[in-house]
């Protein structure tokens, strides 16, 4: 993390936003503070926006004022009323209440008469040019622009064409709304800036009442203004926006909202970008929007992830005022800290292998005590089944180890975890070759509790061939390969860094408590699964298409940081 981030925890010190808002609620600016989280509804939310809202709402609940959700629907060919029902989920999901719901829509009229207000002080006229002249007309950084012909038009007649605009009368792209600023200003978003066009196109909410629609700069602004937002809070690049947003303002003799920025969030090994996950979701390299592995908050929901976990993240993250990159491994530590506190211990064999005790007599069957959490004594103890015929993983066993081996080998000894002390005699193998039995014998001197204790190198974890549930177990891997997708060459496409062992679908057993918690998972908002340990593997969760009959697992991430150490910052 950059040195300019927050510190957590109650002591940290303020944050640059914290610190406006009490000099402006100690100067008595506003009675009290009003924020808002603005969503184009084009996409499902991801991580980023997780920040945003975080952020948005959790400085209206610190310094007691509030926040609305505020669809910025103006932009009709592309947006959905799926994705409003989706972003609206995904806040409640993380836990925040909005103040009052609205639509950049619902100003559409307010918008427009303060458009005609404009025209009539003579800062805004219509331009007839193509979108191609307008754009070369701007100038360039260090040219300044050129005037528009149609800039000196009369007051009467851009009223007369705005108003035909909306009637209809012109088809797309022929004529545009502009402010009349200042064509050689520095800051080439001053330059004459657009503020409406005309799009014959149904809008999610208004249908077919509108064909002229404002553009981003002509409405947020405004928008705020309405809401009396007193802190508009968005990305580092709309900073060279912000003069505009106050020239609106000012000219309007509106509401003085004012807008603040802070630095996006961006995580290694993924991407960022609605445009970009939605490519993933349409071109099926992934499966959905709430695939596991992408950063959307559906998807992480889906993987096991916790509002707590999610929200411990952004504080962790802090507000910055300079763009960085924050590495994966901060998010699984959020959740891992919470999850070791939190999740009852089960046990789970990926790819098992039987073991056949020789010498434990055939019916008998005896019950090992482990703690359901040794984080939390009053979880209490559960018992595990043990008996004659078990399974290990198949990668506990190597017939032929190296020297640092110290799991199970052939004539060698390892402790099965809060269980006996077992020798492995004989390996039984199938006409091809392969493993498919252990024969062992047990040591009963050895019992957790009873005698002395012995110990020997390795442990291992267990099932009871008997009591084992066969269940699919899904572990997934960072989505992309690289960890700073920012900085990959222009000539590069994103998708061919696409981690290809990003999924890895398993056969596992799983104890009958796991078992009990397969059908528990519904998707949405309401989500009440139980997270769980499987002791040596990590953290997992039951993913939606789990059943009684087919329990199917999701590992939300692994028990210790896997791929932090191995990163490099270019
Ligand atoms: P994307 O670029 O992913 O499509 P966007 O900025 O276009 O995102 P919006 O729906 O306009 O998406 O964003 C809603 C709010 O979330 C905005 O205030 C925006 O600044 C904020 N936001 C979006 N992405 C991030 C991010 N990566 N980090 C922090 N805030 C973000
Ligand atoms: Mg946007």
């Amino acid at each position: 993390m950059n040195g300019d981030t927050a510190q957590t925890g109650p002591e940290r010190s303020l944050n640059f936003l914290e610190e406006i808002i009490q000099e402006d609620l100690t100067q008595g600016k506003y009675k009290s503070i009003v924020t808002r989280f603005p969503p184009e509804p084009n996409g499902y939310l991801h991580i980023g926006h997780a920040k945003s809202i975080c952020l948005n709402f959790g400085l209206a609940l610190k310094y007691g004022g509030k926040t609305n959700l505020r669809f910025d629907d103006t932009n009709p060919t592309k947006e959905d009323i799926e994705y409003v029902d989706s972003i609206k989920e995904d806040i409640l999901w993380l836990g925040f209440r909005w103040a009052d719901e609205f639509y950049a829509s619902d100003y559409f009229e307010q918008l427009y008469q303060w458009a005609h207000m404009l025209i009539r002080k003579g800062l805004a006229y219509i331009d007839d040019q193509t979108q191609e002249e307008i754009r070369l007309g701007r100038g360039t950084v260090t040219t300044p622009g050129t005037e528009s012909p149609f800039r000196n038009r009369s007051v009467e007649e851009n009223a007369d064409l705005f108003t035909r605009m909306r009637n209809g009368e012109f088809p797309d792209g022929s004529r545009v709304l502009r402010a009349k600023i200042d064509m050689s200003h520095p800051n080439m978003l001053m330059r004459d800036p657009i503020m409406y066009r005309i799009i014959h196109a149904e809008h999610h909410r208004t249908g077919n009442k509108w064909c002229i629609y404002p553009m981003y700069d002509y409405a947020h602004g405004q928008c705020d203004s309405i809401e009396q937002i007193t802190h508009s809070i968005c990305t580092l690049e709309f900073d060279v926006h912000r003069p505009l947003y106050d020239w609106f303002i000012e000219k309007l003799e509106i509401f003085p909202s004012r807008q603040y920025e802070f630095a996006r969030l961006n995580i290694t090994y993924t991407v960022m970008s609605k445009r970009k996950l939605l490519e993933l979701v349409k071109a099926g390299l992934v499966n959905g929007w709430d695939d596991p592995r992408m950063p959307t908050i559906c998807g992480l929901r889906r993987r096991g992830y916790t509002p707590s976990g999610i929200r411990l993240f952004s504080e962790k993250v802090g507000v910055a005022k300079r763009d960085n990159v924050i590495d994966i491994s901060l998010m699984e530590w959020c959740i891992r800290e919470e999850l070791n506190k939190t999740a009852p211990r089960c046990m789970a064999v990926l790819d098992p292998l039987k073991v056949v005790l020789i010498n434990y007599p055939r019916e008998k069957e005896e019950y090992m005590t482990a703690p359901v959490n040794p984080e939390d004594p009053q979880a209490g103890e559960r018992p595990i089944p043990f008996t004659n015929e078990l399974y290990i993983e198949r990668d506990d066993f190597m017939e032929d180890p190296p020297k640092k081996f110290f799991r199970l080998r052939p004539g060698g000894e390892v402790r099965l975890k809060y269980g006996y002390i077992i020798r492995c005699d004989k390996v039984i193998k199938d006409n091809e070759g392969n493993i498919t039995e252990l024969h062992c014998t047990y040591d009963p001197e050895s019992k957790p509790g009873t005698g002395t204790w012995r110990s020997v190198k390795g442990t291992i974890h267990w099932l009871s061939a008997a009591h084992a549930i066969q269940a699919e177990v899904r572990l997934f891997d960072k989505l992309f390969t690289e960890p700073y997708m920012g900085n990959i060459p222009e000539e590069k496409d994103y998708r061919d860094f696409l981690n290809p062992g990003s999924l890895r679908t398993v056969k596992a057993c799983i104890d009958n408590h796991a078992a009990g918690l397969a059908n528990k998972a519904v998707p949405g908002k309401d989500d009440t699964r139980t997270r769980i340990q499987f002791e040596r593997l990590g953290y997992f969760v039951a993913d939606y298409d789990s059943t009684p009959e087919r329990p199917v697992f999701n590992r939300i991430c692994t028990l210790k940081d896997t791929f932090a150490k191995t990163l490099k910052r270019p």
